[in-house]
C-alpha cells in the first residue's frame, strides 16, 4: 500500500518543498509523503499491529485514534456478546441465538441449536433496525439489524435477521448496546475500504 515516493518533492498536505531542512515523512498509515509538521502525530495503529505509535499525517492520525477507541470499548461490547432472535432468511423460523465476535475478531459466532460462523470480512452490509421513532424525532433504540454477507466459497448473498427478543431472560439493553457496537464496526470497516 506504500506509495513510492522518490517522485514527490513537495509536501502533500501544505506543499513545502522537501530539502535538507524540510524533511520528508512517510505516514505509516497512507504511506504518503509529508513534512515533519504534516506528519508529527504519533498514534498506535491497531490494524497493522504496531504496539508502539507510529508517525502518522493529520487524517490518518483522526482515523486510527477513532479505531484505537473503537478498539478498547466497542471490542469488549462485541466479545462479551449478546442473546438474538435469529432468522437466517429466507427461512421463517427464528431461532435465539448468542452472538458475539470471536476472540480474534474475524468471525460473529451465533450460538443455539445451530451454530453459524460468519467471517467478518464477508460482511458486505449492516443496516440496524430502530424502535421508538417519534416524528418529531425522540430516542431511537436498536433492536434489531440486517445482516447481509457472503457465503464462504461462493459469490452468493446472504442475509440474516437479528431481532432483539422480548422475554425476560434477554437483556434489552445489553442488546442494544451490541447494535451500537456492531454498528460503529461496520462505519469503521466502510471508512477504512474507502481510503
Ligand atoms: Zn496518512
Ligand atoms: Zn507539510
Amino acid at each position: 500500500m506504500l506509495v513510492t515516493c522518490s517522485h514527490c518533492p513537495r509536501c502533500m498536505q501544505c506543499e513545502t518543498k522537501f530539502d535538507f531542512i524540510t524533511r520528508k515523512h512517510h505516514c505509516r498509515r497512507c504511506g504518503k509523503c509529508y513534512c515533519d509538521k504534516c506528519c508529527s502525530k504519533k498514534v498506535p495503529l491497531p490494524r497493522m499491529c504496531f504496539v508502539d505509535p507510529v508517525r502518522q499525517c493529520a487524517e490518518c492520525a483522526l482515523m486510527s485514534q477513532k479505531e484505537t477507541e473503537f478498539y478498547d470499548r466497542q471490542l469488549k461490547v462485541l466479545m462479551a456478546g449478546a442473546t438474538f432472535l435469529v432468522t437466517a432468511e429466507p427461512s421463517e423460523k427464528s431461532e435465539t441465538m448468542v452472538c458475539r465476535l470471536s476472540n480474534n475478531h474475524r468471525y460473529l459466532f451465533l450460538d443455539g441449536g445451530n451454530h453459524y460462523e460468519i467471517e467478518v470480512a464477508r460482511i458486505s452490509s449492516v443496516q440496524i433496525l430502530t424502535e421508538g421513532f417519534t416524528p418529531g424525532g425522540g430516542n431511537t433504540r436498536a433492536n434489531g439489524m440486517l445482516l447481509q454477507y457472503k457465503v464462504s466459497g461462493s459469490e452468493d448473498f446472504k442475509q440474516m435477521k437479528f431481532t432483539s427478543c422480548e422475554d425476560v431472560n434477554c437483556n434489552k439493553k445489553l442488546s442494544a448496546s451490541w447494535l451500537a457496537a456492531m454498528h460503529k464496526a461496520a462505519k469503521l470497516l466502510y471508512e477504512s475500504l474507502d481510503q
